[in-house]
C-alpha cells in the first residue's frame, strides 16, 4: 500500500495556512473566537521546524498560562515527534530561566527561591510588624521589602520579569544573544500583554525579527490587571514590516451565537470590519433571554433547563414551527458550562445545583501547595536524592492518589533538577482545580471561561451593575467597554445553545439591547419574541 503524507498545513483551512505559510518578519494574526489560533500556532512551529529547516531550539513560544503552555506542547509533541528543543514558556517561566542563567548578576544564588503570596507576607514582616503594612509593602514593591526578599535568595512573581527586563535594558550583549538564540518568537493571546512583558518582549525580538503574535483585541479582559490592548493595535507600528493575517472562520458556534456575540460587541470592536462566520453547522436554536423574579429563581431555572434537556425534553428551539434538530442528543453533564461575573454570584447556582442533585465543578485557582497532601510531599521530598523528582513523588506520595495526580504532571517536567520543582510548587499559585475531563456542569466566571467551549452556556446575571459591573472610580468608558468585551467571551463559549439570564431588581443589562433576535423564555411556557413581537410556540 503506498502511504500518502501530506503537509502539516493541510489541516489548516485557508485563512489559517496563509497565517502558517508566513516565512520570517513579524506576524500579525488578528483572530476571532473559535477561529483556531492555538490550531494556527502550533502548526506554524511544527512546519517551520519540519519542513523549512528552523532548528528547534530557534524557537520560543510564550502563552499566558500554564495550562495554555501544557496544551501547546502536547499538541506540538503530536505534531513533531521526536523533536525537542522547543522552548515553550509562560512569561514568567520564561523569566526564570533567564535568572537561572544570570542568577550572580542579579545577586542571587543558582537555586535562588520564587516566593508565594504567604511568603511574601512572611518576608515584609521582618521588616515591618503590622501584616496590613506588610500587605502594603508587597503591593508597592517596596525597597526594604525587595531586600529582605534578595536576602532569602528569594524573588517573587513582580521580579520574574522586571529582573531580566532590569538585566537585559543594561546589557545590549546580552540582547545579542537572547535574539540570537530564540530567532523565532511567537506569543499567543498577546492582547493581554502588559508594559513590562512587553518590554521584554521588544528586547527578544529586533524590529524586523521573526516575531508572531497572535490574538484577538475584542477579547482583551485583563485591564484591571495592567494588561494594555494597546500594544496589540500599535503592533504594526511597533513592527513597521509586520504582516497581518485574519482569521475569520468561527469553528465552534451556531450562526445565532456568532450573529448575537458580533452584535453585542459592534459598538466598541477594537477590530475594524470585524468578521466572524460560522462554519460548522450547530442547528439553528436563537439565543434565549429569561427574566428571573431572584436569583434563587435565576438559579432554579438553569438548573431546571439542564434538568429538561438532559431528561430528553426538547429546547426551546423552533424553525418555522418545527422542532429544530439540535443535535443535543446525548449530551452529558460536563456539555453545560454556567457562567458569572463575579464568583459571589455562584452561591445560588451550588445551592440549585446541589438541591437539583446535579454534578458540578468550579473553577478555582488554588495553591497547588494548599491543595490536600501536596505540603507533605513537598516537605519530604526535600531530602531525596539520586531518583528522578517523578519517581520520588511517586514514592512519597504512596496510597494518596489524589496529591500524586495532582503533583504528576509538574513532576515529570523536572527531570532530576528537584530545585526546578520547588521553584515550580511556588510558581503554581494559579493551580486550576478544574478538570476538562470530569463529566460535570462547569461553573466558572467570565475570566475563568476564556478560550474553553461548551454546547450550551447559561451567562446569568445580565444586569447593568453586574454586567457591567461597576466600581467606584472605574466608571469610565473603557472600563465598560472591558465588560462588554467579557460578556463578548462568555457569548462565543456556546456551540449550540446559549442563555442569558437577569433577575427584578436591577435594569437589564444595557449589553443586550443590541441583540436583533432571541427568545424571551418565561418561566412556564417558552414564548418566541423578536423585538417587540411575540409569537406563541405551541
Ligand atoms: P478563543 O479565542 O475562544 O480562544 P481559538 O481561536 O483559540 O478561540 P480554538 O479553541 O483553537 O479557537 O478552536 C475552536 C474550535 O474550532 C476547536 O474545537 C477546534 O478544534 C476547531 N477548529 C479550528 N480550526 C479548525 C479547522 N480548520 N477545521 C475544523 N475545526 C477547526
Ligand atoms: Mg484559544
Amino acid at each position: 500500500p503506498v502511504v500518502v503524507t501530506g503537509s502539516l498545513l493541510d489541516g489548516l483551512d485557508p485563512e489559517q495556512r496563509a497565517a502558517a505559510e508566513v516565512d520570517g518578519g513579524p506576524l500579525l494574526i488578528i483572530a476571532g473566537p473559535g477561529t483556531g489560533k492555538t490550531r494556527t500556532l502550533t502548526h506554524r512551529i511544527a512546519d517551520l521546524v519540519t519542513s523549512r529547516g528552523v532548528p528547534a531550539s530557534e524557537c520560543l513560544a510564550i502563552t499566558f498560562t500554564r495550562r495554555a503552555a501544557e496544551e501547546m506542547a502536547e499538541r506540538l509533541a503530536v505534531l513533531t515527534p521526536g523533536v525537542r528543543d522547543l522552548t515553550i514558556a509562560t512569561f514568567h517561566s520564561l523569566g526564570v530561566l533567564i535568572l537561572r542563567e544570570h542568577h550572580s548578576s542579579v545577586g542571587l544564588s543558582a537555586s535562588f527561591g520564587v516566593a508565594d503570596p504567604d511568603r511574601q507576607v512572611e518576608v515584609a514582616l521582618s521588616v515591618v510588624a503590622d501584616a496590613k503594612e506588610a500587605r502594603a509593602l508587597v503591593v508597592s514593591g517596596d525597597e526594604r521589602y525587595k531586600k529582605a526578599l534578595r536576602a532569602l535568595d528569594l524573588v517573587d512573581f513582580e521580579d520574574l520579569i522586571s529582573l531580566p527586563l532590569a538585566l537585559l535594558e543594561d546589557s545590549p550583549d546580552l540582547v545579542a544573544a537572547y535574539r540570537s538564540r530564540w530567532r523565532w518568537v511567537s506569543v499567543d493571546e498577546y492582547q493581554d500583554v502588559d508594559e513590562q512583558q512587553y518590554r521584554l518582549l521588544r528586547l527578544l525580538t529586533p524590529p524586523d525579527g521573526n516575531l508572531t503574535a497572535i490574538g484577538d483585541p475584542d477579547q482583551a479582559i485583563y485591564r484591571f490587571r495592567g494588561a494594555d490592548v494597546g500594544f496589540f493595535l500599535r503592533f504594526r507600528e511597533d513592527f513597521p514590516a509586520a504582516r497581518t493575517v485574519h482569521l475569520t472562520r468561527n469553528y465552534r458556534s451556531s450562526a445565532a451565537v456568532v450573529t448575537g456575540a458580533l452584535e453585542v460587541i459592534a459598538p466598541s470592536s477594537l477590530v475594524p470590519g470585524r468578521e466572524l462566520r460560522p462554519m460548522v453547522d450547530h442547528g439553528s436554536a436563537p439565543i434565549g433571554v429569561h427574566h428571573a423574579s431572584s436569583e434563587a429563581a435565576e438559579a432554579a431555572f438553569v438548573a431546571r433547563t439542564i434538568e429538561q434537556v438532559l431528561g430528553g425534553a426538547s429546547f426551546h428551539a423552533f424553525d418555522s414551527g418545527r422542532v429544530a434538530s439540535d443535535g443535543t442528543q446525548g449530551l452529558g453533564f460536563s456539555d453545560f458550562a454556567v457562567l458569572c461575573r463575579t464568583d459571589r454570584q455562584s452561591r445560588a447556582l451550588v445551592d440549585a445545583l446541589t438541591q437539583s442533585g446535579l454534578p458540578f465543578q468550579k473553577r478555582s485557582h488554588d495553591r497547588l501547595a494548599d491543595r490536600p497532601g501536596v505540603a507533605r510531599i513537598a516537605n519530604d521530598l526535600k531530602y531525596a536524592s539520586g531518583d528522578t523528582v517523578l519517581e520520588r513523588v511517586r514514592a512519597v506520595a504512596g496510597d494518596d492518589h489524589t496529591a500524586y495526580e495532582l503533583l504528576k504532571p509538574l513532576a515529570a517536567t523536572c527531570d532530576t533538577d528537584f530545585e526546578r520543582f520547588h521553584t515550580a510548587l511556588a510558581l503554581g499559585v494559579e493551580v486550576d482545580t478544574w478538570d476538562p475531563r470530569a463529566d460535570r456542569i462547569s461553573l466558572l466566571t467570565l475570566h475563568a471561561s476564556k478560550g474553553l467551549e461548551f454546547p450550551v452556556v447559561f451567562i446569568v446575571g445580565c444586569a447593568d451593575g453586574l454586567l457591567p459591573m461597576r466600581w467606584p472610580g472605574t466608571d469610565d468608558e473603557e472600563a465598560v467597554d472591558e465588560e462588554r468585551r467579557l460578556l463578548f467571551v462568555g457569548m462565543t463559549r456556546a456551540q449550540r445553545h446559549l442563555y442569558l439570564s437577569h433577575t427584578t431588581g436591577r435594569p437589564r443589562s444595557p449589553f443586550l439591547n443590541a441583540l436583533k433576535a432571541y427568545d424571551q423564555i418565561g418561566d412556564a411556557q417558552p414564548r418566541r419574541k423578536r423585538k417587540g413581537t411575540q409569537l406563541s410556540l405551541l
